[in-house]
């Protein structure tokens, strides 16, 4: 039994020998229009990291994600640490999204979008095929005695690699620490900066080694997202497969013989040699395709120099294959799709409501209240305002309820872009309107022109008398 029929090959992995030991994966160069249209998307892709953290939307940079500030800046939108819980939807919303993209249109977002796919085949890969020739070169190219051609290649890869990963390992710092103290970082010497530096080293060789040696390792045995396909994909999922019903059985084409009683595969293995994964497709969804599409390229120039119809390997699902069904929105599909606009709708409206400003308000410590001579009662109370703007604002407070006086007895709250204004003010409350002994309070905080928040707290007075 071969074990495309008995599926042995499920029990193992197509990189690693019986022995656990690493079989070392020599794809050849793809071509085609797949590839091409992968290359366009890779460039815009890296294009846009490496200016995006040079971007500013008005005064704030484009993306910056200041974990240990606990401060962001997604599209431009600032994040404080109040707003976490839009971060934590919308990291439901992108679980969300994955899930659902996922079991429409399988493992694409690997093969066109996602960074290991994208710096291993667009950059590391073409250096190699530029210095070390294609696939099957690069095999017996590793295999030659040492020679000064063979070490002079080898040593401008290196090189090349480690200065790419340096400067992938700097950029993808920028959006942690913000382009200006990523200048600073680089510009000043190393021992005014030890751990920062430490750490860029750190995250340079890590990404050196990973493109070096790890490779396509990281997504068949690492990435989580590649591990939850089996529960993500249906049999209504796009994915790049086989026609096995077109394709199969398979055998090498003979000239002059006929081929009725073959299918239209011809055995030429050209799409297991162009896998960066080393897997045939034609044994099904395998748990470490990436959908990378090299194989559909692959197999239809292979089609079109034997003269049979292309996409015998190309995007679509097992029922497309097996049943002629084409695709659906199931029912797991349209729950996705509801609960992921519902988490959109709700994080725009959540978005849109957020105030310019944070505001804290406590009684001052030590005091309940003061009784003045008009009969008034008077509570002290300090205030934190938060400017989360980008510009500076000069903040005035209201009684809104109940009627009243409120006076900002300390200095002005004038506060600068991104920072805290603090100060102390009293309220003054004629003690007719105190029905009780903590009254609610409703203080409205604006910038002069418009109410930025509603701030509720609580007024302290002596027990009502009720014979007045
Ligand atoms: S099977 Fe095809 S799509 Fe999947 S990783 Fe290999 S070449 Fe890419
Ligand atoms: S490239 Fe196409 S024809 Fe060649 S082995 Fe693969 S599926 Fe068969």
């Amino acid at each position: 039994m071969s074990p495309e029929t008995d599926g042995s090959f499920r029990d193992t992995l197509a990189t690693i020998d019986r022995r656990g030991r690493r079989i070392w994966v020599y794809p050849s160069r793809p071509r085609g229009k797949l590839y091409t249209a992968r290359r366009i998307v890779a460039t815009f892709l890296l294009v846009f990291l490496f200016i995006a953290p040079f971007i500013k939307v008005g005064k704030h940079p484009l993306l910056l994600f200041d974990i240990v500030h606990r401060h962001f800046f997604i599209f431009g939108i600032e994040i404080w640490p109040h707003d976490f819980h839009l971060v934590v939807l919308s990291v439901i919303a992108f679980a969300v999204f994955v899930i659902l993209f996922t079991a429409a249109f399988g493992r694409l977002f690997c093969g066109w979008i996602c960074p290991q796919t994208v710096f291993l085949e667009m950059l590391f890969r073409r250096i190699e095929f530029l210095l070390e020739g294609n696939g099957p070169r690069q095999r017996s190219f590793n295999k030659a005695p040492m020679s000064i051609n063979k070490f002079v290649r080898k040593l401008t890869k290196h090189v090349l690699f480690l200065g790419i990963a340096f400067l992938i390992s700097n950029i993808l710092i920028s959006y942690f620490v913000g382009i200006d103290k990523l200048r600073e970082l680089v510009s000043s010497s190393p021992t005014e900066h030890m751990i920062g530096f430490t750490l860029m080293m750190i995250f340079s060789l890590a990404i050196y080694g990973v493109y070096t040696r790890f490779r396509e390792q990281v997504c068949t045995l690492v990435c989580p997202y590649g591990r939850l396909q089996s529960v993500l994909l249906d049999s209504n999922s796009i994915v790049v497969a086989y026609d096995h019903r077109r394709g199969e059985p398979r055998g090498k084409r003979v000239r002059g013989e006929s081929r009725s009683d073959k299918g239209d595969c011809v055995d030429c293995s050209m799409c297991v040699l162009v896998c960066p994964t080393g897997i045939d497709i034609r044994h099904g969804t395998q748990l470490e395709c990436v959908n990378c599409t090299a194989c559909i390229d692959a197999c239809n120039s292979v089609m079109k120099k034997v003269g049979l119809p292309p996409k015998l390997i190309r995007y679509t699902s097992h029922d497309q294959i097996t049943k002629g069904k084409g695709f659906r929105i199931t029912g797991r599909i349209a729950a996705y799709t509801v609960v992921l606009t519902l988490l959109i709708g709700l994080i725009g409206f959540l978005a849109a409501s957020r105030s310019v400003v944070e505001t804290t308000i406590l009684r001052a410590t030590g005091r309940t209240y003061d009784e003045l001579e008009d009969g008034s009662i008077r509570n002290l109370y300090t205030i934190k305002v938060l400017n989360k703007s980008a510009d500076s604002l000069d903040i005035e407070l209201r009684l809104a309820s109940p009627d009243g006086i409120i006076d900002v007895v300390g200095p002005p709250l004038h506060a600068e872009a991104e920072k805290n204004a603090e100060s102390v003010f009293v309220v003054q409350i004629p003690r007719k309107e105190l029905l009780t002994t903590t009254t609610p309070l409703v203080i409205e905080v604006s910038d002069g022109t418009k109410i930025l928040e509603e701030v509720h707290t609580t007024f302290f007075g002596p027990e009502p008398d009720w014979n007045k």
